[in-house]
């Protein structure tokens, strides 16, 4: 092998570099598994992180965690960025857009992406050899430049565990004709049973969204089946989980790749690990944070209000807001309801501008008695909040951590990606929520769900959510399994043990 070569495996510091989605879920995974590796391993271990023009300039506004570890690790740790085709005003809202932009870096000869991480830096002064490279798993592309450097790639899978797999069973569905299907009702509710270990509970209408009215070109299918090739060629692969959550299908993904380090919850990981005065003042936020919704939860009894958000990318239509709007007030119960910008699609899909004139009386007299609206809300904050007593999420992995973490019971009204299979896990396996069966959000459904897990079965509901709570605190003390898993993983980055 070339000198070159030699030095990049022989050299510590290590250069680690995090190529990764341009979205708050996996942004928030990777920064925050950044932090850990700097705070535990020798400050011999660099970190450069990666990331598209359009996500730096959000976090330059509104985060303070890029600026907080550029000063506490200086000279360890350096943002570098790659263009991702967007001017500075543009807005991009197209998923699959960002990630075709970067996948076109990856593979263009020369491109700025290359450099990146072929030297730590594009800048001459800061030019050191890379000798590990941790890559958001939905870049498949990432293994020929990992070969062509030839350094060790380790994936961060940083969706849940049970879509990951649904995700390598693809060509089976397709094999055994499970897929595709009839977009009806009956033929939704029909069972699948070509994704082992999860043949007892996956139905149709739990797919992955881009499975409904399937199509081979949609550049997402693309993406998900390249990154089911190339797994197994990854040296390991970090998933925010802990053993304890997860069920039969999990010994399939080990299969594939038996360097596994589950790592999750990883904000209780990184707040357990780094002190708490530290982590309260950390934020990750692609939006500015409204912290004074903290105070208006301070107001209200204990575990008395619905938290209701569907994440950072998600977006519903006007009449879908209505319909929530009028099943969270016809509820009687309290409620905090982030309302990002842009996520409300007026004609013709446009979300440049929540254009909502004439709201009904009844609805604005009912928010001002029992409601707060805020554009983006300290989620980790507000889900610890004692007076929260249930979530109506849109069950991004991430999300649904959070809440486990916190032990709150969900309703799980999935948009795309992985949340159609994880609002199927926390209702039917984890028992820990309802399910509003996807695509069936009217206000009466909503009125119902909001009485039952806040009120009739909230018991029962904030039983399992606690139990489950305790786990996850678990995994996480000295000695648990995530615990040990982290440390592995700093073991393995530190001595290149791949
Ligand atoms: N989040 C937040 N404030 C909000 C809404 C969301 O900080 O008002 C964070 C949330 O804590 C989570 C992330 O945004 O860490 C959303 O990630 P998730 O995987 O749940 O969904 P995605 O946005 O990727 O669809």
């Amino acid at each position: 092998i070339s000198p070159c070569c030699l030095w990049t495996f022989f050299c510590i510091p290590n250069m680690i570099q995090a190529a990764q989605l341009p979205f708050q879920g996996p942004i928030n995974c990777m920064l925050k598994l950044a932090n850990l590796i700097l705070s535990l391993s020798p400050a011999t271990v660099s970190v450069t992180f990666v990331t598209t023009d359009f996500i730096h300039r959000r976090l330059l506004l509104h985060s303070n965690t890029a600026a907080r570890l550029a000063h506490d690790y200086r000279p360890r740790f350096r943002f570098e960025t790659v263009h991702d085709g967007f001017g500075p005003d543009e807005n991009p809202r197209n998923v699959s857009l960002l990630t075709m932009s970067l996948e076109a870096q990856a593979q263009a000869e020369g491109s700025r992406l290359r450099e990146v991480l072929g030297f730590g830096s594009a800048e001459d002064e800061m030019k050191k050899p890379v000798s590990c490279i941790i890559a958001e798993g939905l870049y498949g592309c990432m293994v020929d430049v990992a070969k062509e450097l030839r350094v060790p790639l380790v994936y961060f899978d940083t969706c849940s565990p049970c879509c990951l797999w649904t995700y390598f069973c693809i060509p089976n569905l397709l094999k055994v004709v499970d897929l595709p299907f009839q977009d009806d009702e009956e033929g939704l509710d029909a069972s699948i049973t070509s994704v082992p270990g999860m043949e007892t509970y996956l139905r149709r209408r739990d797919l992955p969204s881009f499975c409904h009215a399937y199509d081979p070109n949609n550049p997402v299918i693309q993406l998900v089946l390249k990154e089911a090739q190339e797994f197994p060629k990854a040296q390991g692969h970090i998933l925010n989980t802990f053993d304890e959550l997860e069920g039969d299908y999990f010994a399939h993904i080990r299969a594939l790749c038996p360097n596994l380090y589950n790592i999750g919850p990883l904000h209780l990981n990184l707040k357990s690990r780094i002190q708490q005065e530290t982590t309260k003042s950390i934020s990750n936020s692609l939006w500015q944070e409204d912290r004074s919704c903290l105070a208006w939860l301070d107001a209200q009894p204990p575990k008395s209000v619905l938290f209701v958000s569907i994440g950072s990318l998600a977006s519903m239509t006007k009449d879908q807001l209505m319909e929530i709007w009028h099943g969270l007030i016809n509820s009687k119960s309290r409620f905090l309801w982030v309302r990002r910008p842009g996520s409300i699609i007026n004609k013709d899909e446009d979300t440049s501008q929540d254009d909502l004139e004439m709201i009904p009386d009844d609805l604005v007299e009912g928010t001002k008695k029992r409601g707060c609206i805020v554009s983006w809300a300290p989620q980790e904050e507000v889900l610890a909040h004692g007076a929260i007593g249930g979530f109506l999420t849109h069950c991004g992995w991430n999300s649904t951590l959070e809440s486990i973490v916190e032990g709150v019971p969900m309703i799980c009204w999935p948009f795309y990606v992985d949340q159609q299979v994880n609002s199927r896990v926390v209702s039917e396996v984890w028992k820990i929520g309802l399910d509003m069966n996807k695509d069936n959000c009217t206000r009466v459904v909503v009125e119902e769900l909001i009485k039952e897990l806040m009120e009739t079965r909230r018991d029962e509901f904030s039983k399992r959510a606690d139990k489950m709570a305790k786990l996850a605190a678990q995994a996480v003390a000295e000695d648990g399994s995530s615990y040990n898993s982290l440390n592995h993983l700093i073991d393995d980055i530190v001595s290149m043990r791949f």
